[in-house]
């Protein structure tokens, strides 16, 4: 188990955002995340990697407990997160980005200068093919397409080496082209990672959801289960699906 979660709690405001009873998550397992809007989805990944210290609970990752760890030591152990928002530096070009990405990791940094040039440059190129930026690789940050911009964000992460990736909503905004191959990328980056994912769009999750599906609502975990089994969940659709997704009845 890499990842195990108890008791886990934040308020706002007197506003209970989060109130996790549990949750776990197996080495190289890719688990999808539902839930309405406010429901606490981002709350939760932003208290796995540091920037929301929860109020109660505790954080087991691969058996450490993460309490009282910076983000930037958090990060450092492995947990790489992937925010909603991009952020890119668009006057960079896509292999500077990367580059910048690579060297904030703390052990390159200290590796010898002389191999640094080749072991950055053959990893940049790895990360960029398998995210499908390779032809893009001189081209200004700025100029790409959305989607092409939320693969650098995947990119960026991927190249701190993380254990556990924690991307949220990776989809939004994207072409029904652009998601497919979201899709396929976030599959992909399973066979190496583990992945907790959290997305809206249903088509994308069944294309991605091979195991469990975690759903949230007001803060608490509703249910797990496979996509049929959320699918068919009459409090899932109760909260959440029958208001929010007409598009299920094509699934
Ligand atoms: P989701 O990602 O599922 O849409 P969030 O985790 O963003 O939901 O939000 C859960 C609840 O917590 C919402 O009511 C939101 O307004 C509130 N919230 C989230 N982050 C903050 C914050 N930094 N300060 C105050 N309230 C917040
Ligand atoms: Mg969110």
């Amino acid at each position: 188990m890499i990842l195990e979660v108890n008791n886990l709690s934040v308020s706002f405001g007197g506003v209970r955002a989060l109130d996790l009873s549990h949750f776990r998550l197996e080495e190289k397992e890719l688990r999808v995340v539902i839930g309405p809007n406010g429901a606490g989805k981002s709350t939760f990944m932003d208290i796995l990697c540091g920037r929301t210290k929860p109020r109660t609970g505790e954080i087991l990752f691969d058996g450490k407990s993460l309490k009282g760890l910076t983000e930037v030591e958090i990060a450092e152990l492995g947990i790489g997160r992937k925010f909603q928002k991009p952020s890119v530096f668009p006057g960079l070009t896509v292999f500077e980005n990367m580059v910048l990405a690579a060297k904030m990791k703390k052990d390159v940094l200290s590796s010898l200068f002389f191999k640094m040039d080749t072991v950055f440059t053959d990893k940049i190129h790895l990360v960029a093919e398998k995210v499908g930026l390779s032809k893009a690789l001189q081209q200004i940050a700025g100029s790409l397409s959305h989607g092409q911009k939320q693969w650098l964000e995947i990119a960026i992460v991927v190249l701190q080496d993380p254990r556990l990736l924690l991307i949220d909503e990776p989809a939004a905004g994207m072409s029904d082209r652009e998601t497919e191959k979201t899709g396929e990328l976030l599959l992909e980056l399973a066979k190496m990672h583990s992945m907790i994912v959290i997305e809206h769009d249903m088509h994308f999750v069944r294309q991605i959801a091979n195991k469990l599906i975690s759903v949230l609502v007001n803060g608490k975990l509703l249910m797990e289960g496979s996509f049929s089994e959320v699918k068919n969940d009459q409090r899932v659709i109760d909260s959440y699906l029958g208001r929010a997704n007409s598009q299920l009845e094509k699934l």
